[in-house]
């Protein structure tokens, strides 16, 4: 048994990078190519706060490859942004847009700050000044930015609003994706990623021969992801039996808890204890025990530790967040017969929702909501189905083989282009 887990992320995703290079036998060179990314900047952003002090920001963005397309990834504002963190979600970006079969490379971007410490003017200061420090570097063919943990359509409006001016004045809409519906987002977008997760939470269903009607689910994290997810599964039937979020207890109901009711109380009051109706307040420790068909981490990197993993019941593990599971209590899980179904599959709808969006901004031509569902369902269930095809036939895990699928994919390009 492993003595501790690594919780660098960076490392994780070169493990995992390492084990799919290793299984496909492809030359070295590739994993020498992919296991750092292509380009990081690091910026100082200074923001005047409300006081008339200046506090200065530490921000990051990495490109990771661009083999395929231009960089494509989140900003997230947190306290715990790292630069290592920056490069493994962006590492993470490149093998989900190859998994989800889209043009683009992996980018990630982030600024260390607490946003609910910030005053909506000092929020827009940062974000302005975020944009431009990285301005020459993002462009509609070059890397796309979009919301992630603690950024949302706002923000994403006033850094397109910033890059514009910085512009000349260019309406390159297609700069950053994530904008809202009324200027210039998709329809389907703000939901995307939570209803992509249920998409796939339906097929392992299948593939593992549980209803979805009636499925016990528990979630960790209800933010965009967590929350949306909620919905969709709750519309499929299932029923949301725990959730965990930024407080240390969790809510528990076996007959389901509400996801309209959940998250009305969730809007007004900024947490979910306190929630009541019949739910049970329940521990950390009893919520990751829970007798689950489905559990979907949907919160921050490392949630699944080998103590936890030891500890979990759930039939299956659906991975809503960027690396919620180490590396080793994956081994731990796996060993145990719980299948991790990756984040590189199972959020990619976000990611892939952002690309019709781009799609759309670039040929200004806007689709119905229907014809954006349609089309994510159609994607997301073909992704899920050519990874489970790849862990029959190589006998490997699903993280194995969409790392697998994706890697092939981007070896074959950079080969193509005289990389290696
Ligand atoms: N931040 C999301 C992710 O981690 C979405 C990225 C995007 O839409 O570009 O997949």
């Amino acid at each position: 048994m492993p003595k501790s887990d690594n919780l660098n992320p960076l490392i994780n995703a070169q493990k995992q990078l390492k084990e799919a290079c290793d299984l496909l036998k492809v030359d070295s060179n590739v994993y020498e190519l992919l296991k750092e990314p292509q380009r990081v900047i690091e910026v100082s952003i200074p923001v005047k706060m409300d006081d008339g002090k200046i506090k200065v920001f530490k921000g990051f963005r990495s490109v990771h490859n661009t083999a395929i397309g231009p960089g494509k990834g989140g900003i997230r504002f947190h306290p715990n942004v790292s630069l290592d963190e920056v490069k493994a979600l962006s590492l993470w970006m490149t093998f989900k847009c190859g998994v989800i079969g889209i043009p683009y490379g992996g980018g990630k971007g982030g600024v260390i700050c607490d946003p609910s410490q910030l005053s909506a003017r000092e929020l827009e200061s940062l974000s302005r000044g975020y944009i431009r420090g990285i301005h020459k570097y993002i462009g509609e063919k070059q890397d796309i930015p979009a919301p992630d943990v603690n950024t949302n359509g706002q923000i994403m409006s006033w850094m397109v609003d910033e890059y514009i001016t910085l512009s000349g004045g260019h309406a390159n809409l297609g700069v950053i994706t994530g904008k809202p519906v009324e200027f210039a987002g998709s329809l389907g977008r703000n939901e995307a990623t939570g209803l992509g997760i249920a998409i796939i939470a339906s097929k392992i269903a299948k593939e593992k021969g549980i209803s979805i009607e009636g499925a016990k689910i528990g979630l960790q994290g209800y933010g965009n992801v967590g929350s949306f997810a909620a919905k969709h599964l709750e519309k499929m039937g299932a029923k949301i039996v725990a959730v965990k979020d930024i407080d240390e207890k969790a809510l528990f109901d076996p007959n389901g808890i509400s996801y309209d009711k959940l998250s009305q109380y969730k809007e007004a009051n900024h947490k979910i204890m306190g929630f009541g109706e019949n739910t049970q307040e329940i521990s950390e420790e009893d919520f990751w025990k829970g007798e689950y068909d489905i559990l979907i981490p949907a919160a921050l990197e490392n949630a699944i530790s080998t103590e936890i993993a030891q500890t979990i019941h759930a039939k299956v593990i659906v991975e809503g967040a960027n690396g919620p599971t180490t590396s080793e209590a994956e081994k731990v899980l796996i060993d145990r017969g719980i299948d991790v179904v990756p984040d590189i599959l199972a959020n990619s709808g976000g990611v892939l929702v952002s690309y019709f969006e781009w799609v759309q901004n670039v040929a200004g031509y806007y689709w119905t909501e229907e014809e954006v569902l349609e089309r994510q369902h159609q994607k997301m269930s073909q992704a899920f189905d050519a990874i489970n095809q790849l862990k029959e036939s190589y006998q490997v895990t699903y993280r194995q083989a969409a790392f697998m699928n994706s890697v092939k994919k981007i070896a074959d390009v950079m080969k193509l282009r005289g990389w290696y």
